[in-house]
């Protein structure tokens, strides 16, 4: 991929596009029957959403973060912008509509840590063609573009579309998983689904199949599917890359994980920032595997979200330990 490397102070340039969710959080001792009412010992409200949250883990991480995304003209949507302005991501590109609300995030937990949930999308999926098509010059001006599906089809599309034609090296992270025409996978330079994406997306149960063999059978399903690169996240297995001339599994490392939201979002950015910055695949995906060990090791979503000094110390414990090589860009 022949990348022409746009900076400011330096910094890499990453356009992050996706949902902004305002999360509201009550817990419970047990959840509710239908039809029925429990009294609640705790809530929270936060910022959230793949996209924001994938958008937040890059600017941690030290890139320039552009979001791009929609949020209703409403006290919610006002409140995600200043948390994502809080943590240093770009919102001059974020919509802020008259018409649409700001898409909510309602999840239930209880004692045990289960929990149910409703995301109500609104704004999210209501961004127009025409605005889509606003978001082509900071694309062009970015040196990578992430990307989820908790907006429209035609928006993905449109976005994958525009960074084909400006030579930007894009990552789609195909979550949630939801039916998609071919060519999003194909317009993609990397794909990175978690388990039950890749399960969802090839119609290949893991069940019945050892980790390597089920992550070879499905990954060559997706380049089926018209993926040129394809990144299986596997949680505490690490992660599983294939591009039909190389395949290798990176294994996780290991740790006391303690609540793995938003592990996958911190991969993801990590992954895209360090392909972006010219690394080798296996070097970046050894310090996304550190960004995921991270996030997972602390409560919360956007609070356990790694920092590049985080990650560097990471990296060099495990360099000290021997579980990496020295090798390793930390
Ligand atoms: P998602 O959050 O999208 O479901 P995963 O669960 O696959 O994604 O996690 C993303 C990455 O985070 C993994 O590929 C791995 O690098 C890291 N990770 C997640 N859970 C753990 C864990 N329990 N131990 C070590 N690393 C983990």
């Amino acid at each position: 991929m022949t990348q022409e490397r746009s900076t400011i102070k330096n910094k890499l340039r990453i356009a992050v596009v996706g949902d902004l969710l305002y999360d509201c959080f009550a817990w419970a001792d047990r959840l509710p029957r239908m039809g029925e009412t429990v009294t609640g010992y705790q809530n929270g409200f936060y910022q959230g959403g793949k996209g924001g949250n994938q958008a937040i883990a890059v600017a941690r991480l030290g890139a320039e973060a552009w979001m791009l995304g929609k949020v209703g003209h409403d006290e919610r949507g006002g409140f995600l912008l200043s948390e994502l302005q809080k943590n240093g991501v770009h919102t001059e590109d974020v919509i802020v509509s008259e018409r649409v609300p700001t898409g909510t995030c309602c999840v239930l937990v209880d004692r045990h840590g289960h929990n149910a949930i409703i995301v109500v999308p609104l704004a999210n999926e209501q961004i127009t063609d025409a605005e889509g098509e606003g978001f082509r010059k900071r694309i062009a001006q970015s040196d990578a573009v992430l990307c989820q599906l908790q907006i429209r089809q035609e928006t993905v599309l449109q976005v994958l579309r525009a960074a084909r034609q400006a030579n930007r090296l894009t990552v789609l992270n195909p979550a949630p998983a939801k039916p998609l025409p071919e060519e999003v996978f194909a317009l993609a330079d990397y794909v990175t689904p978690n388990e039950t994406e890749t399960e969802f997306y090839t119609g290949l149960s893991r069940e019945s199949l050892s980790l390597t063999d089920w992550c070879e059978g499905a990954s060559k399903r997706l380049l089926a599917l018209g993926a040129k690169r394809v990144l299986l996240t596997l949680g505490e297995h690490g992660a599983y890359y294939q591009d039909g001339k190389q395949c290798f599994l990176v294994p996780a490392f290991h740790i006391d994980a303690v609540d793995s939201t938003a592990a996958g979002d911190a991969f993801n950015a990590a992954f895209t920032l360090r392909i972006a910055m010219g690394d080798t695949v296996q070097n970046a995906i050894i310090y996304a595997n550190g960004a995921g060990a991270l996030t997972a090791s602390q409560r919360g979503s956007q609070p356990s979200l790694p920092t590049a000094e985080s990650i560097s110390d990471f990296l060099r414990a495990r360099i000290e330990e021997g579980t990496i090589c020295k090798s390793t860009d930390t």
